[in-house]
């Protein structure tokens, strides 16, 4: 296959796409955007400022007025009207308030419309959920990671206990169901497999494996 210009990767959470698809941008020289620290940031916003995340006219209109960024060089935060955060997108207030938040379709179409112009230039991996099904429809490869709940939790927790946090697997397998349960049912833009996406099952690889399944696709093995 040619050189990919545009590569949206989706998959539920926790399938571990946003390692590889951070390892994916720096073999390739491309730029790699997370849209799932975008929905992150907003809710951490709405928390901030005590807005209700049942109140999607609220949301909808907290989206309008905040402006979002990912400054260079520095992939794993966000500047959030101008407050740069990172450790917050991850916090459990924010796993919590994040789906509800994501299926609100006035907070979907402002933050899709500037995923799109992110994306106008080319030389990016973008991953989310809705990436190949919806903001890059024409995108040049599509990529959706699966992964078994099991797997997902590990990660998780793995994660969160090398990163000194208190971590408990029971809790953090029931978050990862109810939030796939919501980002799969909600009626604007479901994660769901884009029709023409390659599959990758991330049960059998680690990270480098996953990677090299996708280079793989790309030189045509
Ligand atoms: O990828 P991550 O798990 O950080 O995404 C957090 C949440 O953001 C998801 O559970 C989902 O509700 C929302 N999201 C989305 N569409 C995207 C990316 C993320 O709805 N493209």
């Amino acid at each position: 296959m040619q050189k990919p210009s545009t590569i949206a990767i989706d998959g539920p959470a926790a399938c571990g796409k946003t390692t590889v698809g951070k390892l994916l941008a720096q073999k390739l020289g491309y730029r790699f955007i997370d849209t799932g620290a975008m929905y992150r940031a907003l809710t951490w916003e709405a928390l901030r400022l005590g807005v209700d995340i049942d109140d999607e006219a609220a949301l909808s209109d907290l989206a309008d007025r905040t402006k979002m960024e990912i400054p260079a060089g520095k992939d794993d935060g966000m500047l959030v009207n101008g407050r740069y955060i990172s450790r917050e997108l991850r916090s459990p207030e924010v796993d919590f308030g994040v789906s509800p938040v994501a299926k609100v379709a006035g907070v979907r179409r402002v933050l899709v419309r500037q995923q799109r112009s992110m994306a106008k230039e080319g030389g990016i991996v973008m991953v989310g959920r809705d990436i190949g099904t919806n903001v890059l429809l024409d995108a040049d490869l599509k990529i959706y990671l699966d992964v078994s709940v099991e797997a997902q939790a590990k990660r998780r927790y793995k994660e969160m206990v090398e990163q000194g946090e208190k971590a408990d697997y029971d809790d953090i397998l029931a978050g990862l169901v109810r939030r796939d349960r919501i980002d799969s049912k909600r009626s604007v833009n479901p994660l769901v497999k884009a029709a023409n996406a390659v599959v990758i099952e991330t049960d059998k690889f680690d990270a480098k494996g996953v990677l090299n399944e996708i280079l793989k696709v790309i030189e045509g093995k």
